[in-house]
């Protein structure tokens, strides 16, 4: 009944906007594996990336999803979580997961608006546009494959948030 509640999606999509807001509404804590990577290793995912590649980070990111995930807890996942098998089976056994769905062009103009790149490093190097479309490609599978529930993410957050709760039929705390 509280198991964690497990926002996925590509980055941008409004994880930890949502989050936030989410856990708020339900009185639950809100935990953010990108940022949980970064209190215990001390550097940035770039940081990571650059000395682990990015494998090492997809094997640090599993710790991190399996660590601060508890009852009663909003935990927003980095964009890459559910490339893996073993993550994506810990979701949807272990909690509710919500996929945060929006389109490449409506994450591309988010994610350019605050571009954060220290936080977020790109994956190829190409135009932002063109490289959501790409990332989603290669992810909506997973996404729609790990979700419990899909929520169109392009509303203003505090519906979205509406929606969640819709969903999980759960009310306000
Ligand atoms: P994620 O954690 O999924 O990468 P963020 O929550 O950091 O995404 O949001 C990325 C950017 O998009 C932020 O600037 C945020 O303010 C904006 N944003 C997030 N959700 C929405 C939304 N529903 N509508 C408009 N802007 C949003
Ligand atoms: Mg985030």
């Amino acid at each position: 009944m509280s198991s964690p509640i497990f926002l996925i999606g590509a980055r941008g999509c409004g994880k930890t906007t949502v989050g936030e807001l989410l856990a708020q509404a339900l009185g639950y804590a809100f935990r953010d594996t990108d940022r949980h990577l970064q209190q215990v290793s001390g550097q940035t995912v770039a940081e990571i990336v650059a000395a682990e590649g990015w494998e090492g980070f997809r094997q640090r990111e599993t710790q991190a999803l399996m660590s601060v995930s508890a009852p009663e807890t909003v935990v927003a996942t980095g964009g890459g979580m559910v490339l893996a098998e073993i993550n994506r089976r810990f979701m949807q056994e272990r909690g509710r997961a919500i996929w945060l769905q929006a389109s490449a062009s409506v994450l591309a103009s988010r994610l350019s608006a605050y571009p954060e790149s220290a936080q977020r490093p790109t994956l190829t190097g190409r135009p932002i546009t063109e490289e959501m479309s790409e990332v989603l490609r290669q992810r909506e599978e997973h996404y729609q494959q790990t979700a419990h529930h899909i929520i169109d993410a392009m509303q203003p957050p505090e519906q979205v948030v509406a929606q969640i709760l819709d969903a999980l039929s759960l009310a306000r705390a």
